[in-house]
């Protein structure tokens, strides 16, 4: 599946600005533009997968090394009280960027069930 280039690999190519707190040879991570909590990051792999449905096996290396770096960016930013972690998948799942990314979301309360 050849992989189309969103707004995320304009940020990995530093093409276009973004408030980068985290990057290393395999993802980056970076504050979301629209926040819906007072800390919102998304961490993304710099080699694009469009989305968590299309992944394959040979990325359980790097979906596990997604997840370390959330839990790493978290402690960084300070979340020491918890925090949510979220893969939108596909048109139901509410994704508008076609490049996996997993927000992590903390800062406050959140509720449950999200809408
Ligand atoms: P999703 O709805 O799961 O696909 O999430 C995409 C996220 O990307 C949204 O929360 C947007 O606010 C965020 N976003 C879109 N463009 C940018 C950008 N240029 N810089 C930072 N975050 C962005």
């Amino acid at each position: 599946m050849t992989t189309p280039d969103t707004i995320f690999g304009k940020i990995i190519r530093r093409e276009i600005p973004a408030d980068i707190v985290y990057e290393d040879n395999l993802c980056l991570a970076f504050r979301d533009i629209a926040p819906q909590a007072p800390v919102h990051i998304l961490v993304i792999p710099k080699n694009p997968i469009p989305k968590l449905e299309v992944a394959e096996s040979n990325d359980h290396a790097l979906l596990g090394h997604l997840l370390l770096t959330v839990k790493k960016v978290a402690a960084q930013v300070g979340l020491t009280n918890g925090y949510r972690v979220v893969i939108n998948n596909g048109n139901d799942g509410g994704q508008t960027v076609d490049h996996l990314h997993l927000h992590i979301l903390g800062g406050r309360q959140l509720q449950w069930p999200p809408g």
